[in-house]
């Protein structure tokens, strides 16, 4: 007897485990994403339904059909529509607006918590458009980007995954310092000058420090900028010496070095230096081209800004220096871009945001098709290209299992017009909702 009561205390026992399962059941996902058709990041081909188990922010299951399993799980049906991972925009500047090119005495007219503001608001713009992670190329304002990605961690902000750079490594008065004709050097406040150096020994110090601070990669100015007054976009700033002395820091910490270059010297000096990557690379040559292919030195382009700048430089007062220097950076640099896809250079997708609006970065997925990139070369080189490049392939990129559940969707395929990029209508970061349109249901219900 004393046997079998202890045989039926234990039966009891199961049986109120059980019951309490049943009144409330363990979801297998937080959330489920039913998309009517899914471009990949990886595939090359158009996927059909998929139904993507999500669970603590990453995707953990993709199903073809809905699951049993599924069923008490948040539903958000987006049956009507095509789903892609998150963009990646690898060229994004978030402590300016374009009209601020126009007079950069602006900056001494605002605080830092004005910058700060100002970055949280684009922030949000951005990831709204789509963009999920940025890669954030230099900021006057030291440490803006590390610092508004903290914010985001900590949930106290809403924005995109982001990449920091830290400040710009330029010579003085080079392409990335503040330098404002008329106004001396000491009226800028240092915090807008914390990386210019002069010579090998300051750039490594300089490197240094952006290391020690938390930078995911430096960024380099190696010859002059577009908006930058006195600079010509062709000339060399910084020498090869100085830009291998900024490299051999990055390599020991582990991280990758970006150089802003538009002349085909400035291109090859910064590539036989040891960079990873070049943004703009507009005025370079064959041999440039070709040392990129032969180094596997990536390219991140913004063939789109140009005619950006083209259609509202003069009401926005830019300088008549500045518009000239567009005019012979624009179509150029749309040759170079045919030419580096031919020679199979990695081509990421850039758009210089800052100079171009930061709703308006999807604008340039047309301009790479015209250009030569199917429509799936165009999608891979903002999404799971950047991501290889980065480093970040278990996370961000595409729609895989154990990466980040950051999927946007638009009404229609992408691969017939790739514009539709241009408008998301749903926007999802690591699981959370960030955007939907009224017509993309997002319903709690079975599949
Ligand atoms: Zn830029």
């Amino acid at each position: 007897m004393i046997r079998l009561s202890g045989l039926l205390i234990a039966l009891t026992l199961v049986s109120a485990c059980q019951k309490a399962e049943v009144a409330e059941p363990a979801a297998k996902y937080d959330s489920v994403v039913r998309c009517g058709a899914v471009i990949d990041g990886l595939s090359d081909s158009l996927g059909g339904e998929t139904y993507f188990g999500i669970q603590g922010q990453r995707i953990s299951e993709i199903l073809p059909d809905a699951n049993p399993s599924m069923a008490n799980a948040t539903l958000v049906d987006l049956r009507d529509y095509t789903c892609l991972p998150g963009l990646i925009d690898m060229h994004v500047h978030f402590d300016g607006l374009p009209d601020y090119a126009d007079d950069y005495t602006i900056f001494l007219r605002k605080t830092p918590d004005d910058l700060r503001r100002l970055s949280e608001e684009l922030a949000k713009i951005v990831l709204d458009a789509g963009f999920t992670t940025v890669r954030h190329v230099g900021s006057y304002m030291v440490w803006l980007d590390r610092d508004l990605r903290d914010r985001i961690v900590a949930g106290e902000v809403v924005g995109p995954r982001i990449r920091v750079g830290g400040p710009y490594l330029t010579i003085p008065h080079g392409g990335g310092d503040l330098y404002i004709p008329g106004i001396d050097d000491s009226e800028i406040p240092d915090y807008y000058r914390a990386g210019v150096a002069r010579g090998p020994d300051e750039f490594r110090a300089r490197a240094q420090q952006v290391v020690d601070g938390g930078a995911d990669f430096i960024k380099i100015i190696a010859s002059g900028a577009v908006f930058g007054h006195g600079s010509d976009p062709g000339a060399p700033e910084m020498t090869r010496e100085e830009i291998a002395a900024v490299v051999e820091v990055a390599k020991a910490a582990g991280i990758k070095v970006t150089a802003h270059a538009h002349s085909a010297e400035s291109i090859k000096d910064a590539i036989l230096a040891g960079v990873d990557s070049i943004e703009h690379a507009s005025l370079g040559d064959d041999e440039s081209v070709a040392l990129a292919a032969k180094h596997g030195v990536a390219f991140s382009m913004d063939v789109y800004n140009g005619t950006y700048t083209d259609e509202v430089g003069v009401a926005n007062g830019y300088a008549e220096e500045f518009m000239q220097k567009n005019t012979d950076t624009t179509e150029a640099q749309r040759i170079v871009f045919e030419k580096a896809l031919a020679a199979g250079v990695t081509l990421m997708f850039g758009t210089d945001l800052g100079v171009l609006p930061h709703d308006l970065g999807a604008k340039q997925f047309e301009i790479m098709i015209e250009r030569g990139m199917t429509p799936m070369q165009a999608i891979k080189s903002a999404t799971s290209v950047p991501a290889d490049h980065m480093g970040l392939q278990k996370d961000v990129g595409a729609l895989d299992v154990g990466r980040y559940a950051d999927i946007i969707a638009v009404r229609g395929n992408p691969l017939d017009d790739i514009r539709l990029l241009q408008q998301v209508d749903f926007v999802m970061k690591g699981g959370t909702v960030i955007k939907t349109s009224a017509e993309a249901t997002t319903d709690a219900g079975k599949p």
